[in-house]
């Protein structure tokens, strides 16, 4: 097992991509920053106090570099607490909770046409709200699922 490389963030070293978690971040010739060879996202550094931030993404993630690894650090005001995560089930719950409860209360007429279709909808209501939470939440991170995907065809294809 390779020991992970320990040394301070520098331009004259490359480091693995603290936001994919799968490429290498290498310093762009004649910039003061990064760029990952994987998801091709684009960091400054701030080398004093060993930060690394992503300049190309919607919010401004940062982490700091301990020698051999990356600790996330959470911008100020932008915190994903107990309280996002609350609302995100919520989210995902109280549509579903409402449909199915309507169904129940006015349950189709037996052997009807359509008798299948309240517990479709209430199936259809929960996957549409719990892909909209996913999808907010690979935003918020960033992650690229297109690129990860092929990646990962590529290493099992080959
Ligand atoms: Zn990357």
């Amino acid at each position: 097992m390779e020991q992970p490389p320990s040394h301070s963030l520098s331009y004259n070293h490359d480091y693995h991509c603290p936001l994919c978690r799968r490429g290498r971040i290498t310093n762009l010739s004649m910039m003061e920053a990064f760029s990952c060879n994987f998801c091709e996202h684009l960091f400054t550094a701030d080398l004093d106090r060993q930060l690394l931030t992503a300049v190309d993404t919607q919010l401004p993630l940062t982490w700091q570099w301990n020698r051999t690894n990356w600790t996330r650090i959470n911008p100020e005001g932008v915190k994903i607490g107990w309280s996002y995560l609350i609302l995100g089930i919520l989210w995902v719950i109280l549509p579903t909770a409402i449909v199915g409860f309507a169904s129940y209360l006015f349950p189709p007429l037996p052997g009807s046409g359509l008798s299948w279709f309240p517990l479709f909808w209430t199936i259809v209501t929960f996957l549409s709200h719990f892909i909209c939470l996913i999808w907010l939440l690979l935003e918020y991170y960033q992650f690229p699922v297109r690129l990860y995907l092929q990646a990962v065809l590529r290493s099992s294809f080959s």
